[in-house]
C-alpha cells in the first residue's frame, strides 16, 4: 500500500480544471474519490471515466455556496466509504474586473464560493477528521493569494482569505494536516466567467503561458502522499516559462 491508496478524498468543484484533474490522477493512485461541483453530467462523464480506469468513485451533486449541501457532501463521502481522509476544498470562480466597474454581485460571489465555500468545507470535513483522529485539508489559492494585480483585487482577496484561514486552522491542530496548493496559471475554464471587457483583454496575454491541470494534481497528490506527521503546508506551482 503507498500512502495514497485506500485514502477517502472528496473533491469540491471536480467538473472541470483541476479538481477534474486531481480527481482523475488520485483515482489512479489508489485513492477512493468522492467528486462534487453543480455540473452533474460532467461529473457522470468523469465517473464513467474514473471507473473504466478501474478506480473508485462517487458523484455528488454540490453547490459549495450552501453550507448544507457542503455538510452533506462530507456525510456522503463517509457515508460511501466509512471515513473522509482528504477534503480537497477546489472549487472557485474568477470573474476579474476592476474594482471602479462596481460589478458587485461578482465580488459577491467570488466571496461566497472562495472564501465561504472553503470555510463550510472546513465546517463539514473537520468534526469528520477530529472523531477519526487524523486527517488533510487541502485549500486551493493560488499566485493571486501572494500578489495583487489590477482587475484582481476582490480575487486576490478571496486567495489571500484561503492562506490566512489555512494557516490559522494549521496552527490550531496537531493531528490535522492542512495544505495550501497555489497555482500559478493552469490551464482550465476558470477565465471563461470573465464578463468585464478590459479583464477579459488583460487577462488574454496573462494567461498565454499555462501549467496543465494535471500538474496540479501532481502536488496535491504529492503532499497528500507524505507521511501523516509531515505536513506540506504551501506548494506555489507555476509555468517555468511565466514572470507571474
Ligand atoms: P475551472 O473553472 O475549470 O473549475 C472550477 C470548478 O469550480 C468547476 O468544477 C466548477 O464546477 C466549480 N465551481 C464553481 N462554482 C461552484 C459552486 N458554487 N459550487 C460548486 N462548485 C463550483 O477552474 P480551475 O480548475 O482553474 O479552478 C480550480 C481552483 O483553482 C479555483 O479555486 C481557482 O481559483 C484555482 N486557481 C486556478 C488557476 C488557473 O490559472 N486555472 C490559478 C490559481 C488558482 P461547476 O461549475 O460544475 O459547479
Amino acid at each position: 500500500m503507498n500512502a495514497i491508496a485506500g485514502k477517502v478524498v472528496a473533491i469540491t468543484g471536480a467538473s472541470s480544471g483541476i479538481g477534474e484533474a486531481s480527481a482523475r490522477v488520485l483515482a489512479a493512485a489508489g485513492a477512493r474519490v468522492v467528486i462534487g461541483a453543480r455540473r452533474t453530467d460532467r461529473l457522470e462523464r468523469l465517473a464513467e471515466t474514473i471507473a473504466a480506469a478501474g478506480g473508485e468513485v462517487r458523484l455528488c451533486p454540490l453547490d459549495v455556496t450552501s453550507q448544507v449541501e457542503v455538510a452533506a457532501f462530507a456525510a456522503f463521502a463517509q457515508e460511501s466509504f466509512g471515513r473522509l481522509d482528504v477534503m480537497v476544498n477546489n472549487a472557485g470562480v474568477m470573474p476579474l474586473s476592476p474594482l471602479a466597474a462596481l460589478r458587485v454581485a461578482d465580488w459577491d460571489q467570488m466571496i461566497d464560493v472562495n472564501i465561504k465555500g472553503v470555510l463550510y468545507g472546513i465546517a463539514a470535513a473537520l468534526p469528520i477528521m477530529q472523531a477519526q483522529g487524523e486527517g488533510q485539508i487541502v485549500n486551493v489559492s493560488s499566485i493571486g493569494g501572494h500578489h495583487v494585480s489590477p482587475t484582481a483585487a476582490v480575487y486576490c482577496a478571496t486567495k489571500f482569505a484561503v492562506r490566512a484561514i489555512s494557516d490559522g486552522l494549521r496552527q490550531e491542530t496537531d493531528h490535522i494536516r492542512v495544505t495550501v496548493i497555489s497555482p500559478g496559471t493552469t490551464t482550465s475554464e476558470l477565465a471563461d466567467s470573465i464578463g468585464d471587457a478590459t479583464a477579459r483583454e488583460a487577462m488574454k496575454a496573462w494567461r498565454a503561458i499555462t501549467i496543465s491541470p494535471e500538474a496540479v494534481a501532481a502536488s496535491i497528490l504529492h503532499a497528500i502522499g507524505q507521511p501523516a506527521d509531515v505536513d506540506v503546508s504551501e506548494i506555489v506551482v507555476r509555468p517555468t516559462a511565466s514572470p507571474h
